[in-house]
């Protein structure tokens, strides 16, 4: 552990579409901060373009239960009625925070709850469109889910929404450019904490 310049964790939810995941791209490029990204593990199959290791570990439904069952996962759920399981693996954290790096979390709403309750210190920030209106526009351009899978993302980010005021900050994500900016100057504001 760099005693001197402790890590510190950033959790980043909102609902699935709010573009979290270009935000946190961006984030990671033009913040100037010892900011590392935590992939998370999933067993969802990867869309066009996501690399393995990358945007996610992508783990077999049996080697994400066999390592869930040895207990390396922060926090894992079951996110959509469709059965993927997702998570968030100890050594992705442990590893960045030992060096002294800001490890962001990009999570769901339960994930960050689990995560907060064992490191209540965490950094939470929730990302989200504006309105469900927008979430679902952005969604459907998206054009990567069918018609149930976006109805079901729906559903689950009305409940999300919902849960809002459990985070420290609330972001809207109207242009990328300005949502990193926020969210840089939030983390910049935090430097001097002792935790
Ligand atoms: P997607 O399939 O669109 O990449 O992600 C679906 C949802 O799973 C998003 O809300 C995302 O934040 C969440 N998610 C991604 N990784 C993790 C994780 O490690 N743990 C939890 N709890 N949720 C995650």
């Amino acid at each position: 552990m760099n005693v001197s310049n402790p890590g510190k964790l950033v959790i980043i939810s909102g609902p699935s579409g709010a573009g979290k995941s270009t935000v946190v791209r961006r984030l990671l490029e033009v913040c100037s901060l010892p900011l590392k990204l935590s992939v998370s593990a999933t067993t969802r199959s990867p869309r066009p373009g996501e690399i393995d290791g990358q945007d996610y570990h992508f783990l077999t439904r049996d080697e994400f239960l066999r390592r869930q069952a040895n207990g390396d996962f922060l926090e894992s759920k079951e996110v959509f009625a469709a059965g993927d399981y997702y998570g968030t693996l100890r050594s992705e954290t442990a590893s960045g925070l030992a060096e002294g790096k800001w490890v962001v979390l990009e999570i769901d709403v339960q994930g960050a709850q689990t995560v907060v309750q064992q490191q209540p210190q965490a950094i939470t920030i929730f990302l989200h469109p504006g309105s469900m209106s927008e979430l679902e526009r952005r969604l459907r351009d998206r054009g990567t889910d069918s018609d149930s899978a976006i109805e079901r993302r729906l559903e689950v980010a009305r409940g999300e929404m919902a849960l809002m005021d459990r985070y420290r900050y609330e972001v809207v994500n109207d242009t990328v450019e300005r949502a990193v900016r926020e969210i840089c100057d939030i983390l910049q504001a935090h430097r001097s904490d002792k935790d």
